[in-house]
Parts: structure tokens; sequence; C-alpha cells
């Protein structure tokens, strides 16, 4: 197949942009003008005029497969907030009455369900008056009720709910400052639960098989239309076995068109022994020429908007600093094994805290690499999230090759994070620098970019363009003053130098994407030899307005030389 005509952006730094190029057994075979290609096409012709298919693209516009780097696919069939009737109604209430009355409306719409759960909106709308599982229990009495934050880092558990999950007076925090059940001064439980505390809600309502595939295959059909042909999994908090093999069916049956890779998540100090092993069993069991299982991902601190991402400097508000999965020694010697199995690492990591223990253990282990204490150093370590950097940090990204992996559609601060907001959880100065994917970038780190969306009622969010407006822009869409996703009129969350350019962003879901999977050899890039994953689109994403982005929709997507269906 011969592609003439184009305007192809190529993420190769030897050729930036070409106009051509042929793709042959399912790669690039030649990249550069209508001429070069021309010519190889001459030279390697079959000399049978029906074997090459030539297509002007007219000036459309060809950018590399995008690869979400850091995306949840299973787990959000898992949460399945769907819709209204479905098991799991999402809301963004704006106060507790709010809260309360929805949940009053819902119960009373169904009458007979065995549990209630739903996403109530902002953990915020409570400060100062929380909700209480004394609140739910005049609502609903017997049956459980679970009202989960939109982040679903805490959720609010009625007395029944409690009892059903075994949560009791006596029960142990399970990582200090992190995993907790809240109580009150009395000592007594408020029916606030967070991180990985809440995991056993999860298991309330597991979907069927077919309810999961038919989830699986919503969500990839979603992410390939928006131009995605790599996909890293970070992650479900249960049921891996079912959902791992439900994956290498479909990719049997032929319905898994992407590239998945795949991760072992580990959320409770516990899991850590032994998680090596069962990694490998995953591998041996449920890896395909598709369906990889390379990295170890873990949960190692939680988000500040619950103190639970884990600070240097103490949260302004509460004095406290969050808290660790494990501790650094315990990672230490964690991270020595995966190196010795040659296993990437993949980790949550939000507060300054966080990062700097993962820091502190990369550079012990390259240390011991190149002193012949210990092995050589070999594996990909990836931070994600990075919301608060200490500044003497940020350039230990590059300089101990850690990926920083950030979701730009967050950087519009509608995460919760109106700058008030922050200043209150982080103080005046730290509070206004957050989430400074700008700033890393320029310092030659390899920064990855990705979606990280677990509500299926906001697929917009699912899209890579969404996340070059709102990365370029930190203006989004959702808060425009004026209700039309203009997001010309949406707030400007600071630090305004922390706008990304165009071209880092799609270095950051493509090339970037591919170095933190250690197949940057293979895709990333529109360069001969690479396989042929490749976008046509209409507009020039380098001449429409940023405003516009989240509007892009590829016309055309394609995955080992192979055009995708995309309706
Ligand atoms: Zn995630």
């Amino acid at each position: 197949m011969i592609i003439t005509n184009a305007r192809v952006y190529t993420q190769d730094k030897n050729r930036p942009w070409a106009e051509a190029f042929a793709v042959e057994d399912g790669k690039f075979a030649c990249v550069g003008t209508n001429e070069e290609v021309a010519k190889w096409a001459e030279e390697n012709s079959s000399g049978d005029p029906g074997q090459e298919k030539v297509t002007d693209l007219n000036g459309r516009f060809v950018m590399p497969g995008i690869i979400d780097s850091h995306a949840h696919i299973a787990m959000s069939v898992f949460l399945g907030g769907d819709d209204d009737e479905g098991s799991m109604p999402m809301y963004d209430c704006k106060s507790k009455a709010e809260v309360l009355e929805k949940l009053k409306a819902h119960v009373k719409k169904h009458p007979f369900r065995l549990f209630y759960a739903m996403f109530y909106g902002k953990v915020e709308i409570m400060a100062g008056d929380p909700i209480t599982r004394d609140d739910l229990d005049k609502i609903v009495r017997l049956r459980p009720v679970i009202l989960m934050e939109e982040e679903c880092h805490s959720a609010i558990l009625n007395s029944a709910a409690l009892r059903y999950f075994g949560v009791s007076e006596d029960s142990q925090d399970i990582a200090p400052g992190l995993s907790r059940y809240d109580r009150d001064e009395d000592g007594r439980l408020t029916g606030m639960i967070t991180e990985m505390t809440l995991v056993p809600i999860l298991t309330i309502d597991t979907p069927s098989e077919r309810q999961l595939r038919l989830g699986i295959i919503k969500l990839i059909s979603h992410l390939i239309s928006r131009g995605v042909t790599t996909i890293f999994d970070a992650g479900n908090m249960t049921e891996e076995d079912l959902i791992f093999r439900t994956f290498k069916e479909m990719d049997e049956e032929g319905k898994i068109p992407v590239r998945m890779f795949m991760s072992h998540m580990l959320w409770h100090p516990d899991m850590v022994d032994g998680a090596i092993e069962r990694l490998k069993q995953y591998k041996a069991e449920y890896e395909t020429d598709n369906i990889r299982f390379d990295t170890m991902k873990m949960m190692f601190d939680g988000t500040q908007r619950i103190h639970t991402a884990a600070m240097v400097e103490p949260y302004a508000d509460t004095g406290t600093c969050g808290g660790t999965l494990i501790s650094e020694e315990k990672l230490l010697e964690f991270m020595r094994g995966l190196n010795h199995e040659g296993i990437d690492f993949h980790l949550h990591t939000v507060g300054e805290a966080a990062m700097r223990k993962v820091m502190n253990c990369v550079e012990s282990l390259r240390k011991e690499g190149q002193t012949g204490e210990g092995e050589e150093f070999r594996i990909t370590v990836t931070c994600a999230h990075d919301e608060v950097l200490r500044p003497e940090d940020i350039n230990r990204f590059r300089e101990l090759g850690i990926v920083a992996n950030f979701t730009p559609s967050w950087n519009g601060g509608n995460c919760g994070s109106e700058p008030e907001n922050m200043q209150k959880l982080l103080g005046p100065e730290r509070g206004l620098r957050t989430l400074q994917s700008r700033t890393v970038f320029d310092t030659g780190a390899v920064v990855s970019f990705s979606s990280d969306e677990v509500e299926l009622h906001r697929m917009d969010h699912w899209s890579p363009f969404w996340g070059m407006e709102v990365g370029m822009t930190r203006q989004d869409p959702d808060m425009s003053a004026d209700g039309q996703k203009n997001g010309k009129t949406a707030p400007v969350y600071p630090p305004e130098g922390e706008r990304l350019t165009l071209e880092q962003l799609i270095e950051g879901y493509t090339l970037n994407g591919a170095r933190q999977l250690g197949i940057d050899n293979r895709v990333g890039s529109i360069e001969a030899g690479k396989d042929a994953d490749y976008l046509v689109l209409s507009e020039n994403l380098f001449e429409i307005d940023p405003y516009h982005l989240h509007e892009v929709v590829p016309e055309r997507v394609y995955i080992k030389g192979k055009l995708q269906s995309i309706r």
C-alpha cells in the first residue's frame, strides 16, 4: 500500500515531516517525499499491477498511532458507573443535602435492590459537614449503601455496608496514613473509608463474563475510534484471573485488535511477597502475541484530596503526611527482585514523598549496578500521576531514567483541584504548582501521557485529543463558563507556564509511551521498519485552534497496516 500527498508528522527526529510512505507486511517499508516513495515502489514492484494500492490523501494529516500508557479497561467495566438505571449511577452533587436527596430518589426508584451504590461527586462538597453512616442509616437501614467519591479513593458506607464488608469497631487500618477507617472523637467508625479498604466494594457486583466482554469491546472500540493503537492497562483490584482469561479468549477470537500490555496490581502490603511469582504465572497462563505481561503495578500512595498522598512537607490543613503502601527499605528489596527478573515497574505516585522514595531506590540500584555490587539496572520504572513534586526532585526523572506518566486531561483543574482547594491542602505556594508536566518534560525526561479514566459516563475524557487540548491550554472544556465546552472561557489552571506544546503532547502520546513500554524500536513513530500504526485526520493538528482539539476524531485508524473498523 502506498500513501501519497499527505502531511505526515512522523515523530522521527531525523525526518519530522514526510509526504508519502509505503506499507508492506504490516510495516512501514519506506517513508519520504512523493518522489522517494514512488521510486521505492518502482524498485520493489512485483510486476503485478493489481498488487499495490496507491491512496492519494489530498493533504490530509497523518500521525503515529496513539499509545495510551495508563488506562483501566476491565476495572471501568467493574465499576460500571454507566447510567441511572445501572447498578451504580453517577452524580456530581454540589452539596451534602443534594447527595442525600439523590440517594433517597434512587432508593425510591429501585425499592428492591440488594444494595445501593452511587458515585456522589467530589469529596470537597462535604468540607465542614461530612456525610456519616448515621445520615445514610436514616435512609437505608438494612441493606448496604456505598457512596463513592469520583476519584475512587474513598467512600462512605452505612452501617449495613460496614457489616457486609466485615468492618467492625476494632478493624485495623491497612497502611498508616494511607488506607484507613475514619473514626470520630469517640473512636467510633464514621463510615468513611479510604484507599484499599475500598477494594471489597468492587466485589459486591461482579459483572458476568458476558457483561465483561461487552464492556471490554465497548471501551477498546471507543479508544480505537479516538486513535489509540496500544494500551497499557494499569491494573485491576480484583478478579485478575477472570479478567486475564477473558482477554486471552477474546484475543484468540480476534476481538482484541490493539496491543495490550497488562499489569499485576499490588494494592495491599501483604501482596508484595509472592507478587513476582504471581506475575510470572499470569504470563505463563495468559500471554498471547498481542497481550503481554511485562509490568508490575503498585498503588504506592493515595490522593492529596483525602490526605493519603505521601508528602515530604505536611498537608497545610491537617499537618499529616499521608503514607505509602510499603517502606522505602521494602520497596528497594522488591525493586531489586523485579530488576533481577527483568520486570518493569509502574507505580501510582501522587505525592512528593512517594516519588522521592521511588527515586531513592532507583538511585541505589543504579549505583549498585555501576559499582558491581549488584546487577546492572535494566528495568523501566514509571511514576504515574506525579501531582506534587519537590522542586529539588524534578531533575531526578531524567538523571535516573525514570519515566514520568501524566494524564493531561487533569491539567485544567477538573479533578476537584480548584487552586483555592489545592492551597488549602498544600499551602499558598505549593498549592499553586501542581501537575508540572511541562517542567519535567523540559528537563529532557521521558514523559508519557494517558487517559487514566474509569468513568463510563465521561467517554469524551477517554480521548487523547481531549487530553492534548487540556494539556496545551490548562483549561478544561467541562469547566467552560458558557457551558458549551468552549475551553477558552474556562479558568486557566496554574501555573500557566506548565502549558505543554503540541509537539510535546504528541511525543508523549506516541513515542514516549512506546519508550515506557520498551517497544520504541517497533512502534511510536512513522519510520521504515516499524509497525504501520497510524492515523489519518482531516484536520492538521498544528493548524486548528487548540480549543477545538477535543472535538478531533480520526477519519481512519490503522494497526499493523490494517484498517480498523471504528463504528
Ligand atoms: Zn490509574
